[in-house]
This record gives structure tokens, C-alpha cells and sequence, in this order.
């Protein structure tokens, strides 16, 4: 690759990224690279897309208490059969 696809500009052989617009391989050489890399929101700024990036999935995820509910579950079983076929 010689030149940006991006902006046009001349690379150097192996550039990974374009020295004048910042696009590399790994965006895509495209000038979404740019606001990304300032940091900047632009036009399509996506408010979802920025609340996730800042503070992680939205998603409440119960799911660090279901082992817990199973292993609760399993010991109140346990407790009783023994109860029932013990007493
Ligand atoms: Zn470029």
C-alpha cells in the first residue's frame, strides 16, 4: 500500500498507520480512526455506544447470584432428604 485510502497521503512501505490522518489496518483506513483516537464525538455520535464504552455494558447481569441460588437449592434438598429418610 502507497498511498492513505483514507486521505491519499504517501505511507511509508510498512506503515501501520497513516502518519497525516491516523487511520491504520486495524480501523479500517477510515477517518472514523481520527475522532477515536481524539477522542471527539462527531456527527454519528452514538450516546449508547459512548455510556458503554464509560461505564461498561448496560446489561444488569444476575448472574454472579444463580450459583448461588443453586448451590442454596441443592443444600435445602439435601438437608431435607436426609431429614425425611433419617429422622
Ligand atoms: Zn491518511
Amino acid at each position: 500500500m502507497d498511498t492513505c485510502p483514507n486521505c491519499g497521503a504517501d505511507l511509508p512501505k510498512k506503515a501501520m498507520a497513516c502518519p497525516e490522518c491516523g487511520s491504520c489496518e486495524q480501523t479500517g483506513w477510515s477517518e472514523d480512526a481520527k475522532s477515536d483516537a481524539l477522542g471527539l464525538p462527531d456527527d454519528s455520535f452514538d450516546y449508547e455506544d459512548y455510556l458503554k464504552r464509560e461505564f461498561g455494558p448496560r446489561e444488569v447481569r444476575p448472574r454472579g447470584i444463580r450459583p448461588l441460588w443453586w448451590v442454596t437449592s441443592i443444600l435445602l434438598l439435601l438437608a431435607w432428604l436426609t431429614w425425611f429418610f433419617w429422622r
